[in-house]
């Protein structure tokens, strides 16, 4: 399958090659050339298969012939093997409308260890035969950073430089990256915010001198093998809930837009969803987007979802595209106008388009916190506060849907015990999976907010192997 940038002016990437690029060199996003559909007989297949079978089938057509079908097996496999339930990813019923989609039964306890314990092993893979070192550089608030960490640790020829706040993540979250012991992860706690450390990775991403001297990608969710790998769970759900006979909603707490666009991706494919309902907290750009067509940039707010405070979602690029039926350049001008206003306006036919599928909802903070006492009271449910602003939004949509609603389970309750515990009264244990978590010593280097320290760093610590 071939790869196409969203705003048409890069090169055209088989999957490997859209995979290792991460952003497109015209500034634009890789997305499949066309999209792959299945028939209502192979959907109805699905049911048959256990989770890493539904992946290989669905990723099969994307990939195409930049990876051999038993290699895809093996990687899927194995990604999918440090996996704590034999489900994958369970569904739990809370009353006759609302399941849960466990999606946190990971290494890292958050939906994203999904995407990227595959996305490391495709690394690993298509840049076995290179002699330089793939040297992955982030800056994560939290979840990413423990999941890429978790997913690329001991993997040969890659390496991993991971930067976080100082002192603005959780102490689960800081451990879960701090604590690996494997020789090709380095963490970084920045003496700055989140978007300090993010702007040190871009201008070094961006710098001549450090890509002519390392070979440096990204792993944030720009990247389409990331998405691509998020479609294979709404499938798998929805054939066990009835599936392609009866249509099922979703509701999907949402930051990047990159979970809820997978959705979509699973409905261009072919895959009858009736209702993607896109859950936000007071961080609401993708809600105001897809109520009015306002996609205008705010200011932050510090919320108990830390992982859905964002106000720019990447992944509203790809969106764009679809709705203006691929058109390259209406993206770049609305992209390159939103860039320098931080306003942009759906016009009336692609909002009308839009809401032919989604639905955007935002959730004060009073009914989250509602929605993790009903969990908890209705079903013995215990949710963590991403999951409780979907099924806040699932249960308020509820009356004006039919059939199954789904609300995606994004984290463990266990990675955000202090609010579950101020708004249920349980403190939720952390999973024997965690590891002991607070005996094990940390590993990490403290730099200034200074991109220079950055590029320093990579010269003198990742010499090539
Ligand atoms: C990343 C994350 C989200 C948001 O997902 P997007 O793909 O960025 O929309 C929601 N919940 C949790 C727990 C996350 O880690």
């Amino acid at each position: 399958m071939e790869h196409v940038s969203t705003r048409g002016e890069a090169p055209v990437l088989d999957f490997r090659g859209a995979t290792l690029a991460g952003l497109a060199a015209d500034g634009g996003l890789y997305v499949p050339a066309r999209w792959p559909r299945l028939e209502p007989s192979e959907w109805r297949a699905l049911a048959h298969l256990d989770y890493a079978a539904t992946a290989v089938r669905l990723l099969e057509p994307f990939i195409g012939s930049a990876l051999e079908t038993p290699i895809l097996e093996r990687l899927v496999r194995e990604a999918l093997a440090t996996f704590a339930h034999a489900a994958v990813t369970p569904l739990v019923q809370l009353d006759h409308r609302h399941w849960l989609l466990e999606l946190h039964h990971g290494p890292t306890l958050a939906f994203k260890d999904i995407a990227l314990q595959l996305l490391g092993r495709l690394f690993a893979q298509f840049t076995r035969e290179d002699p330089q070192p793939l040297v992955i550089v982030g800056a994560t608030s939290g979840d990413t950073g423990s999941a890429a960490i978790r997913a690329v640790a001991g993997l040969p020829g890659l390496r991993i430089v991971m930067l976080h706040p100082l002192g603005r993540v959780s102490d689960v979250q800081r451990r879960q990256m701090t604590t690996v012991e494997a020789a090709n992860v380095v963490n970084v706690a920045v003496e700055g915010t989140f978007d300090d450390a993010q702007a040190m990775v871009k201008r070094v991403l961006a710098d001549p001198a450090a890509r002519a001297r390392h070979r440096l990608t990204a792993v944030n969710s720009i990247n389409w093998a990331r998405l691509v790998a998020q479609t294979v769970y709404y499938a798998y759900a929805a054939v066990r809930l009835g599936a392609p006979e009866r249509p099922v909603s979703f509701a999907v707490p949402t930051g990047n837009f990159g979970d809820a666009f997978a959705g979509f991706v699973a409905a261009r494919m072919g895959l009858p969803i009736a209702r993607l309902i896109v859950a936000t907290n007071v961080n609401d750009i993708m809600t105001r987007a897809l109520e009015r067509g306002d996609y205008s940039r705010r200011d932050v707010a510090a919320t108990e979802t830390p992982s859905m405070d964002i106000q720019v979602a990447s992944n509203f690029e790809r969106l764009f595209f679809e709705l203006s039926g691929r058109d390259p350049r209406a993206t770049r001008v609305a992209m390159e106008g939103f860039a320098r206003t931080g306003r942009l306006s759906l016009p009336p036919d692609l909002l009308a388009a839009a809401r032919a599928i989604f639905r955007g909802r935002r959730v004060e903070r009073d009914e989250m916190a509602e929605a993790m006492r009903w969990a908890w009271r209705a079903a013995g449910a215990l949710v963590d506060p991403h999951t409780a602003v979907g099924l806040a939004a699932a249960r308020a949509e509820a009356a004006s849907l039919s059939g199954p609603i789904v609300t995606l389970a994004t984290a463990h309750p266990a990675k955000f015990p202090e609010t579950v515990e101020a708004i249920t009264g349980v403190f939720p244990a952390l999973p024997a999976r965690a590891g002991p978590l607070f005996e094990r010593p940390e590993r990490c280097l403290t730099m200034p907010a200074d991109a220079r320290a950055l590029l320093r760093l990579l010269d003198e610590q990742l010499q090539p192997a």
